[in-house]
């Protein structure tokens, strides 16, 4: 018999409208037994079947619903989801061989991610209930995508929230885990095992795209470029010269080579410094760009940092303006979901009208398609990239 969680009143509408998550305070009591990690029925107080999902007492998170149609939670419910998620990849993604395979949530696969890059697949189990079943994972996995070898990138500190500890390796096959994937035009060398998230920000690709279409001729600031995403684009897009900003040695130094990688060296700086202090810098010798580029990590990591968060994000706004032309493009980025579109908006209004500047928002973009959006848990819609003329 599945064990059921029973809800407090009125703790079902949320859960009705597509939501997975089931919260600690909202759980009136669990009735038959249960170890973490296993799979129960969710009810009403009314007793109304709600759905069926993955329980895991040590989170406030302690429900993530994995089907809201009576199915059984099996292998072949694993298998059937993971090859929608492929499905859908193979239909969005085109001319890149680094990509997501599986966004949690939004594949109704909570707490799972699974990335492509090239014959390599990574993977990370972000929730105790896809923990317990990373051997069959690895096995669908390896059936359905055909990697090579998968890398485990367990290290999130997410886990912790689950009680889960850190760790990362190969689990199936070796790779050297520094290796090139390509995007569009660009060629970039990776660190799956060291790299920043799964190794690549792929969830800012095409809007990396974008800019790459905008910067002809264009003198470019990127300020947080890692390891070169948005540097090496907008140098093969025609820019004239691109200064590439970044407080990470290990970062400078991959987008060093990737600059070099892609023959755009000669028109690219990278420097490792505090995006902070350069930009002060900068505008007070009295540089000038067409094009501006912020794509800092996210700087309110939870509702209380936000009021402090938008102090940040207001500074590198308004100093971006600063060194803009008349004319040029700011492409403004965040990538914390409290600090959503509508507050980034408002954090580039009020730079410009400090700065005596007008902006027009040109493009109003979000995370690649591989990353999509559930309609009911803006949870999962994490990321905007403004692009705005700066007159
Ligand atoms: N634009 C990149 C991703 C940027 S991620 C891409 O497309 O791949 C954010 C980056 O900001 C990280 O590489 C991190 O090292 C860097 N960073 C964080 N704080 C910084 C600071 N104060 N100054 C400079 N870089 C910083």
């Amino acid at each position: 018999m599945t064990a059921t969680v029973i809800l407090k009143p009125g703790r079902e509408s949320r859960l009705g409208l597509g939501h997975l998550w089931v919260y600690a305070g909202e759980i009136a009591g669990v009735d038959g037994h249960v170890e973490d990690g296993g799979i129960v029925d969710v009810r009403s107080t009314r007793g109304r079947w709600i759905g069926r999902g993955f329980i895991n007492r040590k989170s406030t998170l302690t429900v993530r619903l994995l089907a809201t149609r009576p199915e059984e939670i099996d292998r072949g419910f694993f298998q059937r989801r993971l090859r929608d998620a492929i499905a859908y990849r193979a239909r969005v993604i085109d001319g890149t061989s680094a990509y997501r395979v599986v966004y949690g949530e939004a594949d109704a696969l909570p707490g799972l991610i699974v990335d492509r890059y090239g014959h390599v697949a990574v993977l990370q189990t972000l929730a105790l209930g896809m923990d317990v079943r990373k051997g069959m994972l690895v096995e669908l996995i390896d059936d359905l995508m055909h990697p090579a070898a998968i890398f485990e990138r367990n290290d999130s500190g997410v886990r912790r929230l689950e009680g889960l500890d850190s760790r990362t390796g190969w689990l199936r096959g070796q790779a050297p885990p520094d290796f090139e994937i390509h995007e569009g035009r660009a060629r970039f060398l990776i660190d799956i095992a060291h790299g920043q998230k799964t190794g690549f920000f792929l969830d800012q690709r095409e809007n990396r795209l974008a800019v790459g279409r905008i910067v002809k001729d264009a003198e470019v600031f990127d300020a947080f470029c890692y390891t070169g995403g948005f540097a090496v684009h907008a140098a093969l897009g025609g820019a004239k010269h691109v200064t590439a900003v970044d407080i990470s040695d290990d970062a400078v130094a991959l987008a060093t080579r990737n600059g070099e990688r892609n023959g755009v060296d000669e028109r690219c700086t990278f420097l490792v410094a505090n995006v902070f202090d350069e930009l002060r810098r900068q505008v007070g010798t009295g540089a000038r760009y067409d094009v501006v580029i912020l794509d800092p990590p996210a700087f309110a990591r939870n509702k209380d940092a936000l009021p402090r968060a938008i102090g940040g994000y207001k500074e590198i706004n308004l100093r971006a303006m600063k060194l803009l032309r008349s004319g040029g493009i700011l492409v403004s980025c965040s990538c914390s979901y409290h600090m959503d579109e509508t507050l980034l908006t408002d954090v580039v209004a009020s730079a410009a009208s400090d700065t005596h500047r007008t902006v027009r928002l040109m493009e109003r973009r979000g995370q690649a398609r591989d990353h999509p959006v559930h309609p009911a848990m803006p949870e999962t819609r994490y990321l905007t990239c403004l692009i705005a003329q700066v007159v």
